[in-house]
């Protein structure tokens, strides 16, 4: 099934052999992240080398993202490897690295203690597990546990309103990003990004490196993310809604309505929009998910997101694939409910520039003409990527012979990259296209598709040809 919802996976011990990659990959992941919170140099070069070794073996070009930590707030780690906690004890938490138990941990944020009061309430654990300070020494804060539970190394840590002073890149993010550009991965998330600055110091860094192939992922998960969410999405090539810990920074009620203005904001923009965490977070235990759960999934498809994100189901779960196949089941169907025509209708569009106003007319041909198809073959993308705003029903086939290019489309909404041989004449590319149209999609005589891009192929940065063909 060509879906037109993208899928990326979160790669951790329940996928990380080589076996559970093809598997998520022939069940139709489109790109797969490695969290750099969890994950050693080792571990992304061994996935890295299988995802691109196996892109080799089932023809195919599933993309890689690397996901930076950021200036991010964790505990340390605990004897055993995690402790328990009981409302109402007395417990404390030291800005220097300890060894935690059930009386006291780390973080790993020594401005903490200047910042909090008498009173703030320290979140671990994505906002599960709840402390109150109630003294502040030199070296720790004093706190009540206020739930019951269970905490492991690393977890996350949030305080309501603290904004941590420090560079949005660690020197471990800077390592990261070095680290990401060696191994030639698709697509860089960026943690706690706050203003467009943060975005700007990356992409400062790519230009040194000379890569301009990796795309800048901002993820908001902040109440200063969302204050500067404009300037944001102008810098970036996509945005993910990271649901997880924006619920900790925002009361979860005002989730949805997020979700649906971010989304909203890069379909305007023509950015690409990533719907993240607990789409189906009931599947790391069950085989089915719940109804609710697949209520969202069917939500963000409605709602017009680029792609939807697994993470604890696919890095820890104990049913990942089974998890993947009911996410693409409940995207195929939700997606047949969408009036996708209503979508381009939605966007307030004055430009008069040859590729907005041709993308436009290409989509609208291929809604009134039925066609099974658009081809768009493509050098840079940039004519793949204008069609995908548009929102057309049927799919986008991008034919690149660039493999970063194809990779660089895989989270675009409805277009499904092909890599070629060449980009030759147009008679030649129109056939070689009809052939990919047969192997993916199921046609009848007399079915149209449409082709547009910019002709000569080398020479254009811009979209100036459409043509239809019969099959
Ligand atoms: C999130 O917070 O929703 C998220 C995707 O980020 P991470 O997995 O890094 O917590």
């Amino acid at each position: 099934m060509l879906n037109k919802t993208k899928v990326v996976a979160t790669i951790g011990p329940s996928t990380m052999e080589r076996e559970q990659l093809k598997k998520l990959m022939d069940n139709g992941v489109d790109v797969v992240r490695i969290n750099m919170s969890h994950a050693s140099y080792n571990f992304c070069t061994e996935v890295v080398h299988n995802i691109n070794e196996l892109n080799q073996e089932l023809d195919l070009s599933v993309a890689i993202m690397i996901d930076l930590v950021g200036p991010e707030i964790r505990t340390g780690s605990f004897l055993n490897g995690q402790a328990y906690f009981r409302k109402g004890d007395k417990i404390r938490i030291y800005m220097d690295d300890v060894i935690g138990d059930s009386t006291k941990f780390s973080v790993t944020y020594s401005g903490l203690i200047k910042q909090v009061k008498f009173n703030s309430i320290i979140k671990v654990k994505d906002g599960l597990m709840l402390f109150e300070v109630i003294d502040i020494k030199e070296d720790c804060l004093v706190c009540e546990v206020l739930t019951d539970g269970l905490i492991n190394d690393n977890q996350t840590v949030m305080v309501d309103g603290l904004k941590i002073s420090r560079p949005l890149l660690t020197r471990k993010d800077e390592d990261d990003i070095l680290f990401a550009h060696k191994l030639n991965v698709d697509f860089l998330a960026l943690s706690y990004v706050s203003s467009q600055e943060d975005v700007l110091a990356v992409n400062d860094i790519l230009i040194r490196l000379k890569n301009d192939h990796i795309g800048i992922i901002s993820k908001i998960e902040t109440e200063e993310a969302l204050d500067n969410l404009d300037e944001i999405i102008r810098v970036s090539d996509g945005i993910m809604i990271a649901r997880g810990d924006l619920g900790v920074s925002v009361p979860l009620e005002r989730i949805p309505g997020i979700q649906k203005k971010i989304i909203n904001k890069c379909h305007e923009a023509g950015i690409v929009s990533i719907v993240s965490t607990e789409l189906l977070s009931s599947m790391e235990a069950s085989s089915r998910p719940t109804r609710a759960e697949v209520s969202d999934v069917a939500n963000a498809v409605l709602d017009g997101a680029d792609a939807v994100l697994l993470s604890s189901e696919t890095t820890i779960g104990k049913f990942p694939i089974e998890t993947l196949k009911m996410m693409e089941r409940i995207i195929n169907t939700a997606e047949q409910d969408v009036d996708y025509s209503d979508f381009s209708n939605r966007l307030n569009d004055n430009s008069n520039d040859i590729t907005t106003v041709l993308a436009h007319n290409v989509c609208n041909c291929a809604i009134k003409l039925k066609c099974r198809c658009i081809i768009a073959p493509t050098m840079s993308g940039y004519t793949a990527r204008k069609m995908s705003r548009y929102r057309p029903p049927c799919p986008i086939l991008a034919v690149s012979p660039n493999i970063d290019t194809v990779k660089s489309l895989q989270l675009h909404f409805g277009v499904n990259p092909v890599l070629i041989d060449e980009l030759s004449s147009l008679d030649k590319i129109i056939e070689e296209s009809k052939k990919i149209v047969f192997k993916l999609i199921s046609t009848s005589p007399g079915d149209k598709i449409v082709i547009t891009g910019g002709y000569p192929f080398d020479k254009v940065k811009s979209t100036n040809f459409m043509k239809i063909e019969e099959l």
